[in-house]
Parts: structure tokens; sequence; C-alpha cells
């Protein structure tokens, strides 16, 4: 992967990045998406936010590489704070990372928002809780997609201010993801299915204390409710 050439995985966050945006890349360690989305005529300018020194330092060496010092602002910083007012960034990609963390730096700071109109996110585990922020904070759902790729699943979630309504089955795996249950999807869920049934074998011998009573019926739960889901 470089600036010229993404992964699958960054490729389907920089897919949905709308032409012409103002971005802000937040923890975008070598900077290869703004570098990318800047060389193909879609971003017109970026920030790439980084709170790690090293990372920050190999941003800032691709961004003068890549002779972008122009159009992309390396920052050093937490999260949204990379944001600047006069920045004017309308759209926010955050990747990599699972999806407490991305929640943690979408609840920092949240006045970094303000001019924002759409959020690309790629959690690498466990998108429930982007969808929980999104439903509490007025994002609506514009998109979903589930990708494989070196063994691993991730999912890109596109957001845009407005209200929706999500079932509880439906924040767990997806509304979009799971009207379209693409193969990769039932193949994720049926694992997961297969990981809580063992968990429940296991737990099965233990002594029946109120805490493994109430992890019994959470995973008999889950396992109903995804398993109804794909029925
Ligand atoms: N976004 C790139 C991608 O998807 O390939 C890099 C992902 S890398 C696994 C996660 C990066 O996020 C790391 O470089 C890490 O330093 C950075 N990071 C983690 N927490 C952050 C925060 N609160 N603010 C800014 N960057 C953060």
């Amino acid at each position: 992967m470089n600036a010229q050439k993404l992964s699958k995985r960054l490729e389907s966050v920089a897919f949905f990045v709308p032409t012409g945006a103002v971005l802000a890349d937040i923890g975008s360690d070598h900077a290869y998406l703004p570098c990318y989305l800047i060389h193909k005529g879609i971003a017109a300018r970026a920030v790439a936010g980084e709170v790690v020194k090293g990372p920050y330092e190999s941003a800032v060496r691709q961004v003068r590489t890549e002779e972008l010092t122009e159009k992309i602002i390396v920052r050093m910083a937490d999260g949204l704070a990379a944001i600047e007012e006069s920045d004017r960034v309308d759209t926010v990609t955050i990747a990599g990372m699972g999806g407490p963390l991305i929640v943690s730096i979408l609840e920092k700071h949240p006045g970094a928002l303000k001019s924002v109109t759409r959020l690309i996110l790629q959690p690498n585990i466990h998108a429930k809780v982007i969808r929980e922020w999104a439903l509490k904070n007025g994002w609506a759902l514009q998109d979903e997609v589930i990708l494989e790729e070196d063994e691993k699943v991730y999912e890109v979630l596109v957001l845009q201010r407005g209200a929706m309504a999500l079932t509880e089955a439906e924040i767990l795996l997806g509304k979009q993801l799971l009207a379209n249950r693409t193969n990769i999807f039932v193949q994720k869920w049926s694992r997961e299915v297969a990981n809580w049934q063992r968990v429940l074998t296991s737990i099965e011998k233990a002594d029946a204390t109120a805490e493994i009573e109430a992890k019994r019926a959470e995973l008999n739960h889950l396992i109903s409710l995804v398993q109804e889901a794909l029925a």
C-alpha cells in the first residue's frame, strides 16, 4: 500500500469521500488516504491528524515526498482537536481503529464537528457502538459496506446528519448490511454465533453465580437475535 495504491479497506473509505471535500483524516498514520484523495482530485484539501509522534512524523514525511504541503496540513493532536474552525472541514474519516476508540474520539471534541456533514468511519471491531453513538447524536447511516482483506473483515459506515430508527438487530448487524446479506456478512455472523455457543458450552460447567447467569442470558439473547435476523 502507498499513496497511489491504497489497501482494499482504505479504498472503500475513499470511495465515500465526496468530490471537492475538505477532509480531516483522524489517526492518519502514514497519511496515505489524504494523499491519495488529493492526487485523485477528490478532496480539495485535507488535515491529517495524528496523536503519536512516530506516525505524525511519517505523515509529515509522506506529505512532503508527495509534494502536497500546500494541500495537506499535518497536525499532531488528540482526535478531532486536529481540526480548527478556519479549516471549514466538511468530511471526517477515522479508519483502522476499534469502534469504542472511534466513538471516544467523536465524543471528546464534539464542537470540532460543527461544519462537518459527512463522517466515514471504519471500525475494525464493534461497529455497534458507532451506530449507538449515531442514534444518540443526530447522525443517520447513509451507507454501510462490509469487506474482507487478508482474512480480516472490516465495516465502513457512512453517516450524514439526520435522524434514523434502527431495531436492536440492525444496531448490532447494520441495517444495510443485513438487507444486502453478502457472503462475507453471513460468514462473519455465523462465526460469531459459533464463538458465543462455544463460550456458552464452556460456562455450562461453571457454578451458577449471578455473574455467570447474566453472561449466559446475554449470550443466549445475542445468539437468538442473530439467528433470527439471518433466518
Ligand atoms: N487510518 C490509518 C489506516 O486506516 O490505515 C491508520 C490506522 S492505525 C491502525 C491507527 C492510528 O490512529 C495510529 O497511527 C494511532 O497513532 C492513531 N490514533 C489513535 N488514537 C488517536 C487519537 N486519539 N487521535 C489521533 N490519532 C490517533
